[in-house]
């Protein structure tokens, strides 16, 4: 029963565009409309009709302590009864800055932003003002928030200029953008070779296409050329930062990036997003530097103590090794699942994870791409039938939380035999 989501959907479409304010929760991809929610605790989400999902979406991504923390709510309700926005700096902002120092070394300097776009579009800026040169590097399937120098595909497989992904970004804003395909280290050695290239920004571990893992090299490759050619390498961390490893994509390979971009998981929940690394570029940014950049509710008192909060939580309590501990099971079962059954496949790093209808593992967009989209679809509604939330799209990922428990990972694998079952697969 989803009466009460189907008529506020009706009323929805009438007054915002598609209904949402956000294009995928439209869930127009798996042919469905949208639940509206209204309230989530721990790894459950809860709609207005009082259907109660285990929730693999955590909010696509900050909810990794699992939603409405209380200790994070408290300090939200504290810290608010001082007033929710000052548009001058207070500590709290210094704070987290600290914070996201101390737990990502390769960070000298960070700015805080309200969504992970802004953060994107403010290493892009400054890459370009540090650098004095004018194009980016992106790759297929790779998302970086939906401004317009990086909302861009290629055609097919070819490196080529880029075509902007959607109308309303002239073709002017995207002459400059190449893209390669993800893990094609050839394409960029060759686009690079002219070093005019401000920077290359690439999802170290790729989350939006779903997960998509970076093949041996393809990193360590990108900061070779990169310093060869005097180009910055932008880690977007916005998904991957505290997901992957707790110090995100350093940490896990050890590489270090000269720009890092975050967002969801370093809010918690709220808008928050930023840019961190090398002083002498950070420096670059106004007031210090002639790049400018700006934000009336940046820094913002609530956010940033919800942030911080969620980080002190995440250190203390040590939650990507607690969340790790779990999902190594549910990993290896899942892994033997797929090995047994033909036309499923499976890649994870950390925290997130994708079921890919496919036989083998996609290394880029193209391989995506071949998916069974239809049997994804089907997939689920089935899970959705069974109280089980899952990211809308084969081209996501799914996120793990503290409170995910072994019970409800080893639920996901029971249903996805039943579904298969059902599929005759
Ligand atoms: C979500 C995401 C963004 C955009 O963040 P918003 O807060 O939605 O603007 C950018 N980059 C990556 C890698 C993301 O996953």
């Amino acid at each position: 029963m989803r009466e009460k989501s189907n008529n506020l959907f009706q009323s929805a479409v009438k007054s915002i565009p598609g209904g949402v304010d956000s294009p995928v929760r439209a869930f127009k991809s798996v042919g469905l409309t949208p639940i509206f929610i209204e309230k989530a605790l721990d790894q459950f989400i809860y709609d207005v009709d009082g259907n109660k999902y285990l929730d693999f979406v955590l909010t696509w991504g900050p909810a990794i302590l699992g939603h409405s923390n209380r200790e994070v709510i408290e300090e939200i309700k504290k810290v608010a009864e001082n007033g929710i926005s000052f548009g001058m700096p207070s500590p709290l902002e210094v704070s987290l800055a600290e914070k996201v120092k101390r737990m990502l070394p390769f960070v000298d300097k960070v700015r805080f932003v309200n969504s992970g776009t802004e953060a994107t579009m403010t290493a892009i800026r400054l890459a370009r003002g540090y650098t004095k040169r004018d194009k980016v590097l992106k790759f297929n399937g790779c998302y970086h928030g939906h401004h317009d120098a990086l909302l861009v595909q290629a055609g097919s497989g070819v490196a080529t200029f880029g075509i902007p992904s959607t109308p309303g970004i002239p073709q002017d804003t995207v002459k400059t953008t190449l893209t390669c395909e993800y893990n094609d280290i050839d394409c960029v050695r060759k686009l690079l070779s002219n070093n005019d290239v401000a920077c290359v920004i690439v999802e170290p571990v790729a989350g939006n296409m779903g997960v998509v893992k970076p093949e041996k090299g393809f990193l360590e490759g990108l900061r070779e050329i990169c310093s060869q050619t005097g180009t910055l390498l932008i880690f977007d961390e916005v998904m991957t930062g505290f997901r992957i490893h707790s110090q995100g994509a350093y940490g896990l390979f050890g590489i270090t990036p000269d720009l890092a971009t975050f967002g969801k998981v370093i809010g918690g929940g709220m808008p928050v997003g930023a840019v961190g690394g090398k002083k002498d570029i950070m420096d670059y940014l106004a007031p210090e530097g002639p790049v400018y950049q700006a934000g009336t509710l940046s820094g913002n008192p609530v956010a940033m103590a919800c942030g911080l909060k969620t980080l002190e939580i995440y250190e203390r309590d040590n939650v990507f090794n607690s969340i790790m501990e779990k999902a190594e099971r549910f990993y290896s079962n899942l892994t033997e699942l797929c090995e047994n059954t033909e036309d499923i496949s499976f890649n994870y790093a950390g925290t997130m994870f994708t079921l890919f209808f496919r036989d083998k593992a996609p290394k880029n967009l193209i391989e995506v791409n071949e998916c069974d989209f239809d049997r994804f679809s089907r997939f689920f509604k089935f899970m959705l039938d069974n109280g089980v939330l899952l990211p809308p799209s084969q081209y996501e990922a799914n996120f793990l939380s503290l409170k995910h428990m072994e019970e409800d990972l080893n639920r996901y694998i029971e249903l996805l035999k039943e579904f298969l079952k059902i599929e005759g697969m």
